[in-house]
């Protein structure tokens, strides 16, 4: 990405061992909904010139540390953060105030070679398929969202976004224990290879579509649990309205701007106890955690709808920003 809207294939240099660090031959990165925005609008973390990509898996070609072995197959956590400060001592190195991000403050994954020098960011997947592995990051991302929201037993979650972030997070809800989950898209020709059973009830968003489901879905009651995976809704008072009481909402795609100010009834997050939660990214422990979940054999390689080399981004890019099907990856 040179500057906004102009993506690039190119030779660069070969990056060297870094020391203490390894040497990476990229197996697969996929394209996410923040390389498209960030390829259409820009981003806040972003610098230019950049090689994009952030769900990367990869092979060690080579390695200056004892923890990671040369021909090993890696998950790659996007972020390196500082190490020492409160929130990477307890568990939140996302929110290290140093933290970069790679394929946003530094190089990414769409390229042959990467270098790390930090080894503890190096996730081994065995003998896993490095294409579905490419999901750890963003399935980090919902186990993020989600352990902020308390998701478990008996609960009736509500998707606002059926792409691969709302997919994603039905998948890890019901592995958490949800009763339901009910999802709002308006382009239903991107569900089509999402197995039955993912979603409990899916509905368009548009009138009264929405609100009667959730009705209709938890006998009148409301959505104890409510994720947004979709920039395109405003947050407004008929959102909140969704939420049963005590009800809980996450902030989870990055919302647009004109839309960020909004009117909020306090009053409403008051008496009935609502709780509003914000979630970007993920930090180390959901990386590896996410690993496991997918090693354990997760069933999600149907969410992969494009695959091209790297010479064919523009079309990886074009697959994602369509919204018709759902992940778009580069493999090597
Ligand atoms: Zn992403
Ligand atoms: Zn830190």
């Amino acid at each position: 990405m040179r500057s906004p809207g102009v993506l690039d294939v190119d030779h660069v240099d070969d990056p060297v061992l870094p020391k203490g660090g390894a040497l990476l031959k990229v197996r697969a990165c996929a394209v996410c909904g923040t390389d498209i925005k960030m390829l259409e609008k820009g981003h806040r973390d972003l610098t230019y010139p950049r090689v994009p990509g952030h769900e990367v898996t990869a092979e060690v070609l080579d390695s200056d540390c004892a923890s990671v072995r040369i021909g090993e197959t890696v998950q790659v956590w996007p972020g390196s953060s500082c190490g020492s400060c409160v929130h990477c001592r307890t568990g939140n190195d996302h929110l290290c105030p140093q933290v970069k991000i790679m394929g946003f403050n530094t190089d990414g994954g769409m390229a042959e070679l990467m270098a790390v020098a930090d080894p503890s960011r190096l996730v081994p997947i065995g003998d896993s398929d490095p294409v579905l592995l490419t999901l750890a990051e963003p399935l980090a991302c919902c186990i993020n969202a989600q352990e902020k929201l308390r998701v478990g037993e008996g609960d009736s979650v509500l998707i606002l976004g059926g792409g691969p972030m709302g997919c994603l997070n039905a998948f890890l809800a019901k592995r958490r224990g949800a009763e339901s989950v009910m999802l709002s898209e308006p382009m239903l020709e991107r569900l089509r290879n999402v197995p039955n059973g993912l979603f409990d009830s899916i509905s368009q968003p548009k009138g009264d579509d929405l609100a009667e489901m959730v009705r209709r879905g938890t006998n009148g009651t409301g959505a104890d649990v409510l994720i947004l995976c979709t920039p395109n809704i405003r947050l407004e008072r008929s959102v909140f309205q969704l939420l049963a009481p005590g009800g809980r909402l996450c902030v989870f795609s990055g919302p647009r701007r004109e839309d960020s100010p909004v009117d909020i009834d306090v009053r409403e997050i008051h008496y009935r106890e609502l709780t509003v939660v914000g979630s970007y990214g993920n930090a180390s422990r959901h990386g590896r955690e996410a690993v496991k979940v997918l090693r354990e054999g997760a069933d999600l390689s149907w969410m992969f709808t494009g695959r091209y080399g790297l010479d064919d981004v523009r079309h990886a890019f074009g697959h994602a920003s369509g919204r018709t099907g759902q992940k778009a990856v580069i493999t090597f």
